[in-house]
């Protein structure tokens, strides 16, 4: 599939390892406090991880719903073979309209605004023997993200009958996002299931449409609380086996899919005082030696991990020295013995008895696992093991 794979190999690669990937979709499913589909969400290349192979493979494993961000991360999911329902969870232009048609995309409707735009959209399309538009309305329960405002459910149910009685819309379902649901504390609690509630009375107004598909779990929000009546749970994180939040504890046996690996291209030895990278943020206070990475921020590696992080080489941690450049970083193995040019160097995964994750590593920069997996580049070679089955 990739020349010269041993070539790229030898820079700065990604392994994911689709047998976790569908272990970690079945773990989760029996987690689950009752019985209920996944919509496994692979917006953004699926996180990081290659949408074309990892779709593939939760579909071979019964996977029937996907979810993504764009037409074109959907349209790309269609030319790569994946057959089920594939709906994209925020805007699209009203000019995308005869593209979801043609390639049978569910589309979420973001304001009545929106909604009328695609619907008259879909209307100058009609006779062309592909619609009606699939849709599912998006419901504001508190996020202020997108949606109907849920505080006035009899508005939301006039709104939801008016596009269901629309002839060029096909109204399937509505949604609504959790956005405390990864956190326990008394406070977000309570906002979950306020956001919980104001979604019922939204479909119990509604009730006399008899909206199939209705929803509002996403990772975390699966685990904690009973899906009801909900379609499905939107699976996204947990999947790749990575954390909603720092401090939650993942069902046992769930694994992150990913591990980044690069190589030590060469390793020099600095005297007191010598200084190492652009702006010379590092001095060195005694003899030491350090080894050059040959994976930088055009690889996404985060730049403000610049004398922060940490790199795994022969199961030993060595500190990010100086700055990280574009495509290259320095770090220190003064301690670690015999440390020598194609040495493999674990950005994130494991090494001896040492791990790494991407929520670790999220931590050092303030950020999230899911940032930093999704910023993972394209110059970074995926290479897939598993078959998913
Ligand atoms: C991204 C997204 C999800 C998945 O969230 P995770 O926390 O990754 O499970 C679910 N629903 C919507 C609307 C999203 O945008």
């Amino acid at each position: 599939m990739y020349k010269n794979t041993e070539e790229y190999m030898r820079r700065s690669w990604a392994e994911v390892d689709l047998d976790v990937l569908v272990n970690n979709y079945r773990i989760y499913r029996e987690h689950l406090p009752e019985p209920a589909e996944i919509m496994a969400v692979v917006k953004a290349n699926a996180y990081g991880h290659g949408s074309r192979p990892a779709a593939n493979a939760l579909q071979d494993a019964g996977v029937r719903h996907f979810a993504v961000a764009s037409l074109q991360e959907a349209v790309k999911l269609r030319e790569y073979g994946i057959r089920g329902e594939i709906l994209i969870l925020g805007y699209t232009s009203p000019a995308g309209c005869a593209t979801l048609m043609e390639y049978d995309i569910v589309q979420a409707l973001v304001s009545e605004e929106h909604a009328e735009a695609m619907a008259s959209a879909a209307a100058g399309l009609a006779g062309n023997g592909k619609g009606p538009l699939k849709c599912h309305f998006a419901i504001d329960t508190g996020m202020n993200r997108i949606g109907l405002d849920a505080e006035d459910p009899e508005h939301c149910a006039e709104v939801l009958r008016r596009f269901s009685s629309c002839p060029d819309i096909s109204l399937c379902g509505i949604f609504t996002h959790l956005c405390t649901a990864d956190t326990d504390d008394e406070e977000s609690v309570l906002f979950t299931l306020r956001q919980r509630q104001l979604f019922d009375g939204v479909r119990q107004a509604a009730s006399d449409l008899d909206l199939p598909e209705c929803h509002c779990l996403n990772s975390a929000g699966g685990l904690t609380f009973p899906a009801n009546e909900d379609a499905y749970v939107r699976l996204g994180i947990i999947l790749y086996g990575l954390k909603p939040d720092y401090s939650n504890v993942l069902p046992e046996g769930i694994r992150p899919v990913l591990e980044w690996k690069s190589t030590v291209a060469l390793v020099k030895t600095l005297l007191p005082g010598e200084t190492v990278g652009y702006g010379r943020t590092f001095r060195a206070d005694r003899e030491m030696k350090v080894a050059t990475i040959p994976t930088g921020y055009a690889d996404g590696y985060s730049r403000a991990l610049s004398n922060r992080g940490y790199v795994l080489i022969r199961g030993k941690r060595a500190k990010v020295v100086g700055r990280v450049c574009m495509d290259q970083m320095m770090v220190d193995v003064t301690g670690i013995p015999d440390v020598r040019m194609g040495d493999q160097v674990v950005l994130l995964g494991r090494s001896g008895d040492e791990y790494l994750s991407a929520d670790d590593m999220a931590q050092m920069t303030g950020t999230i696992g899911y940032e930093l997996v999704c910023d993972i580049s394209g110059r970074v070679l995926r290479i897939y093991k598993g078959s998913g089955k």
